[in-house]
């Protein structure tokens, strides 16, 4: 019984997951520009922007730490006690990475979210206008952010979440709930590797538990009676459904972390992408609503070559070299 209310408690938690992911998603693809053109149609002109709700954006950013969390307490409390029978090098070393990854993805996720992302104020416009030359089809000299009254400088977005104007503007991260900008881009690049060394790592532990159950407990030897009345050796199948029944919270763990990490490498090489062609999301997004002979006009405006594109993101300049 208990094992069918965790089951569900922890689908509904996946539906919850996944729709508020791609409600992520097309936030930055364009859902909330649809929602914008709705409202202003329907609505008095005072409820301009469209934003969701604080109480969505709190919940995201508590989905984001409950998930990290909830996967480390089951690994400490249900996973790591079996491992560290065995008493082997990689077996320590994977608890120990475990650990010092938690450390360190706090530590980015912090200074992603402490660090100013690049918010345009009136005492910084004119030195953040010079960093980048205007490309004449996404950025224009005369630009003027109707909001903040500030002139726009290249490669900024006002963003709508914030309310502010952000230099190299890439993406409002609704999982942290803050702007990811020229200053802390590199923190939150961070956040995604460790994520992906944390997902692996705790997927490859919790391999090592099932494997360590399969031979304490000799399941090898187990068979199993068909519906002819047949023994039967224990299938993949079978097993999985052992592991589950006796051990469903390890079970879901290795669900979540195997559905973490494919997103989380499908979206890291995204942005690794990006990164190499010296592009941001915000960039992307307007380029496909541009025509033709624009986008060829844009295309690769910014590109230095890989290693200066890699190295602006590590260091970004903060005033016109
Ligand atoms: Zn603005
Ligand atoms: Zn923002």
């Amino acid at each position: 019984m208990n094992s069918v209310i965790l089951l569900l408690g922890y689908m509904g938690i996946s539906i919850i997951g996944i729709a508020s992911y791609f409600l992520g998603v097309f936030h930055h693809f364009g859902l909330i520009s649809l929602l914008n053109q709705l409202v202003n149609t329907y609505t008095p002109s005072q409820w301009q922007v469209f934003r969701l709700p604080r109480w969505v954006r709190n919940f995201l950013a508590l989905c984001y730490h409950a998930v990290v969390l909830g996967c480390h307490m089951i690994a400490i409390h249900d996973v790591l006690p079996y491992i560290e029978q065995d008493k082997t090098s990689s077996s320590i070393n994977m608890a120990a990475l475990m650990y010092h990854m938690w450390l360190i993805h706090t530590l980015f996720y912090l200074m992603c979210v402490l660090t100013d992302p690049g918010i345009i104020t009136p005492s910084n416009c004119k030195s953040l206008c010079r960093i980048y030359k205007y490309d004449g089809v996404l950025y224009a000299p005369s630009a003027v952010c109707s909001t903040c009254n500030n002139a726009k400088p290249p490669r900024s977005k006002h963003c709508s979440v914030c309310n502010k104007c952000v230099h190299r503007f890439d993406h409002h991260c609704m999982w942290i709930n803050c702007c990811i900008g020229a200053f802390n881009y590199r923190h939150f690049i961070g956040i995604l590797v460790t994520g992906i060394i944390m997902c692996c790592n705790g997927l490859l532990i919790t391999l090592r538990f099932f494997n360590t159950i399969y031979q304490t407990r000799k399941l090898y030897a187990y068979k199993y009676i068909d519906s002819y009345g047949q023994k039967q050796p224990l299938s993949g199948i079978v097993l999985a459904q052992y592991q589950f029944y006796h051990f469903p919270r390890p079970f879901l763990l290795a669900c979540t972390l195997l559905l973490l990490a494919g997103l989380l490498i499908v979206f890291t090489a995204y942005h690794l992408l990006l990164i190499s062609k010296n592009k941001t999301t915000n960039e992307v997004y307007k380029l496909e609503k541009a025509e033709v002979s624009q986008r060829l006009k844009s295309e690769g405006y910014y590109n230095r070559g890989i290693l200066s594109n890699i190295l602006e993101v590590v260091a970004p300049p903060s005033s016109a070299v």
